[in-house]
């Protein structure tokens, strides 16, 4: 948590994740009532007190999504795991890879069962520990998993493993959720280190990480928190969510050449005249309905300044609209590209960009 006091000592706390606020809208807002589960989404900015490098920011972007209510069958585990894969398929990110675990449930036979004994196998190896990682062995030892320092990769590889833990509902669950994602064709790959810092995180988590990034290479995590529904005073809940790092989606998407889209505009509407200009707002509102982008100058220019404009901003046509082309009838389209033009009606012009591919689309 970001907490901090103002010129006024007032006391400020900002948002680490969106995840609780969104439990807190279920519950305050009866969403209980309604069908369930719930389907949620997200985004905004989140504050979070830590050192900022490439890819890590004190202040930084998530777009998320929750699935409260209802079961926890691991088909919703895997829904949501396919839907967000999905996404960053039809982004175009390359290189992506997502690593899944389950961190079972905090029943004394599961998690703290686990808990207990890598406790006890890290007390063994303390000395070799650097300072961080001995610190979480008294106050978070699954956290010493997620250690990136090089002289611990040796030592963590020899830790007891969840996997080989886990009470039978949570293996039969991860077991479920494994074989949802193969049905759906979403490839995996597990990693026993990937956890949670979060007690009310439960069974299935997972992270997905993609190319360009260095060390701060995740783009999403996410996973299941039954529990925290309840643990903010409304009903026991079934719940299940991840957040997608925005800054390092677009960080990861420009490192691939996949910048911006382009700024143009599918028609620049160059009109002169009284009259070609109620043609004009008729032909920008019929083309704006039907998808295409356009730009309408809102005062008249002469044609060579409007044409130079209509260059400028990357349009594809130019639709010229004088007196003379309204009382024809007869429209002329100019594609920028190759400076052809055609004579067109109305409703030929309309006919003519449906069938080519808007630039905006
Ligand atoms: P978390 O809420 O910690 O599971 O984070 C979900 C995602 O948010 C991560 O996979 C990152 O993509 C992004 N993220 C988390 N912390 C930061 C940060 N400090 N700066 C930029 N992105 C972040």
């Amino acid at each position: 948590m970001y907490s901090f006091e103002d010129r006024d000592e007032a006391s400020i706390s900002l948002r680490p994740e969106a995840t609780a606020s969104v439990c807190r809208a279920y519950i305050e807002h009866g969403m209980a009532q309604l069908p369930q589960p719930v389907k949620m989404y997200y985004m905004g900015p989140m504050f979070r007190r830590e050192r900022p490098q490439k890819g890590r920011y004190r202040q930084f972007y998530q777009i998320g999504a929750e699935v409260l209510g209802g079961s926890d069958a691991p088909a919703i585990d895997a829904e949501v795991i396919e839907m967000v894969m999905t996404f960053f398929d039809r982004l175009g990110l390359t290189g992506v890879e997502l690593d899944i675990n389950s961190i079972g449930h905090n029943a004394p036979e599961c998690r703290p069962l686990y808990v207990q004994k890598l406790k006890a196998e890290l007390e063994k190896v303390k000395d070799e520990l650097g300072a961080d990682s001995q610190r979480r062995i008294e106050t978070n030892p699954l956290r010493v998993l997620d250690s990136k320092l090089e002289h611990e990769q040796a030592i963590i590889a020899t830790l007891p493993r969840i996997a080989d833990h886990l009470c039978v509902d949570c293996a039969a669950h991860y077991a479920a959720v494994k074989r949802q994602l193969e049905l759906r064709g979403v490839f995996f790959k597990e990693n026993w280190r990937l956890v949670r810092g979060l007690d009310y995180y439960m069974r299935t988590t997972f992270e997905i990480t993609a190319k360009g990034l260095g060390s701060q290479n995740a783009v999403c995590g996410g996973g299941r928190y039954d529990g925290l529904v309840e643990l903010l005073g409304g009903p026991p809940t079934k719940g299940i969510g991840f957040a997608i790092g925005e800054d390092r989606l677009i960080l990861s998407l420009q490192e691939i050449g996949k910048g911006a889209a382009p700024l143009g505009r599918d028609v620049y509407i160059a009109w002169m005249g009284e009259r070609a200009c109620a043609a004009a707002v008729r032909a920008a509102k019929n083309l704006r309905s039907a998808g295409f982008s356009v730009e309408l100058p809102p005062t008249e220019l002469k044609f060579g300044k409007a044409l130079e404009r209509a260059d400028k901003l990357g349009s594809r046509y130019a639709l010229i609209l004088g007196d003379n082309e309204v009382s024809e009838g007869s429209w002329t389209l100019k594609t920028l590209a190759d400076g052809t033009q055609q004579k067109l009606t109305e409703p030929e012009l309309l006919e003519y960009l449906r069938k080519q591919k808007p630039v905006s689309s």
